[in-house]
């Protein structure tokens, strides 16, 4: 059985004692409410514009993976592929995995369609991952990303691009406080190298790593510089450095990187113990992280993967990418106020007498074919006058219609102002439209005046 799989006993759908009891929601995994929603499509319609004006296409790839793609990409002795995955045996006897990224999947669609070829990709996708964490603020077992890829070239003129692109999505959804962290992992025969000094100075110190790291020394010791533990941060400090390791040329990309960063106004620090969690990168990583200090203070964090596609049995392509988590973004707009204001509709539709809601439904269809950016709020179940204006009031609608007996036998509609003490007037229902137009025009410059 692969890692992360559990035999599950076969279950009932629900016995006679369940049948009543109240369905919780998976740990972790959690509901985006309407009222949530606003900050969720806003930071969306932000991200979508601004990826598309810098030439990114959009691509969806499926949520569930065979599990072999992510422990070839993303390496057998990382957290997301040794402890975090959800991986199940589905009814033909496959080994499938909910995505705990979408780097690997993005790159298996490339390959699959034949997409590689030597042609140049930049994509982006927006979706959520799965990972069994131990779910806290900011820190969720499904979770949205949004995940960048550029396939083709070799940097680090691109590398430089997309960090801009995220600076500039920062700007433009007012989230400021962002410090960008950069550093290169050279290639993988220089790790090599690196890796034997590292080894050996952990091993001096043995006594001192936890039991995490204590697993990770022989199989992925460059990881222990990832840890988050404070016990071993002094010990991580005196570690050797990887960047004193780098080869000239990964040394080189490094420099000119920063040096187009420079030009381009964006500050960063240098952090030569960043080497991000899983295992396909190489030169360049960076990570935009918060001022708080808890585990949860990353955002965006990505690199360069030029040795992945091959990897994964492609055409060997350069690769450079990053993933944003979305919930922590949104948390972050919601901190500095920058959150859009609930919508609401502009007419509200107050229907007398229980004949009336027949033509009440067909004169709002009408209307809306007639006006198709007019919100209109049709009130169902026709009911008590006084009860639907107090709907109408709160609806936050601008404008009333009132589809009445008596006014429909006159051939006209009732319209008043919701915001303002102008009192009712009438309206043939032939020119309604141009009417409803000029009075939301009116409520909107009295509304503007009262500001
Ligand atoms: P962390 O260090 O916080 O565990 P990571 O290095 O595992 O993050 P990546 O795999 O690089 O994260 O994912 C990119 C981004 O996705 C992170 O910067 C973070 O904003 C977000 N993210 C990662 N894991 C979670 C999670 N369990 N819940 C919510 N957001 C997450
Ligand atoms: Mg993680």
């Amino acid at each position: 059985m692969p890692p992360g799989a559990r035999a599950q006993p076969p279950r009932a759908l629900h016995t006679a004692t369940d049948v009543s009891e109240q369905i919780q929601s998976v740990r972790g995994m959690n509901d985006v409410l309407p009222a949530q929603i606003g900050s969720w499509q806003h930071l969306e319609a932000c991200t979508r514009e601004l990826l598309t004006a810098y030439g990114y296409e959009e691509i969806r790839v499926p949520l569930v993976e065979h599990t072999e793609l992510f422990e070839r990409a993303i390496g057998e002795h990382t957290d997301v592929v040794g402890k975090e995955m959800y991986t199940f045996i589905d009814r033909g006897g496959d080994s499938l995995t909910l995505r705990p990224e979408a780097t690997a999947g993005i790159v298996r669609a490339l390959i699959s369609n034949g997409l590689l070829r030597g042609q140049r990709h930049k994509l982006w996708c927006l979706g959520p991952m799965f990972r069994h964490e131990a779910p806290q603020a900011g820190r969720y077992r499904q979770f949205w990303q949004v995940d960048v890829e550029a396939v083709g070239c070799p940097g680090p003129d691109v590398d430089a691009e997309l960090i801009a692109l995220s600076a500039r999505l920062w700007r433009r959804l007012g989230i400021s406080g962002l410090t960008l962290q950069v550093n290169s992992l050279g290639t993988p025969d220089s790790r090599r190298a690196y890796r034997a000094q590292l080894i050996e100075y952990l091993r001096a110190h043995e006594g001192l790593l936890d039991a995490d790291s204590q697993r990770r020394l022989a199989a992925n010791p460059l990881r222990i510089l990832d840890s988050k533990n404070p016990q071993m941060q002094e010990l991580i400090r005196g570690a050797p450095l990887l960047t004193e390791h780098l080869d000239a040329d990964s040394r080189a990309h490094f420099e000119a990187l920063c040096a187009m960063l420079r030009a381009v106004g964006i500050a960063y620090v240098i952090n030569p113990r960043l080497v991000r969690g899983l295992d396909y990168y190489n030169r360049t990583v960076f990570e935009w992280i918060t001022a708080s200090s808890g585990a949860q203070n990353a955002v965006c964090s990505g690199g360069r993967y030029d040795g992945l596609i091959a990897q994964l049995g492609g055409d060997a392509t350069p690769a450079v990418g990053f993933a944003m988590g979305v919930e922590r973004l949104v948390a972050l707009l919601e901190t500095a106020g920058r959150t859009p204001a609930a919508a609401h509709p502009d007419v509200y539709v107050v229907v007398s007498g229980a004949e009336s809601e027949l033509r009440a439904l067909q004169l709002v269809e009408r209307l809306r074919s007639e006006r198709p950016a007019v919100r209109f709020e049709l009130n169902f179940g026709a009911g008590n006058f006084k009860a639907q204006f107090r709907r109408a009031d709160r609806s936050g609608a601008a404008l009333a219609l009132i589809v009445g007996e008596d006014e429909l036998a006159r051939g006209v509609v009732g319209m008043k102002p919701l915001r303002a003490d102008t009192g009712q007037s009438e309206c043939p229902v032939a020119q309604l439209a141009p009417a409803l137009d000029a009075a939301l025009a009116a409520a909107a410059s009295a509304a503007a005046s009262r500001e």
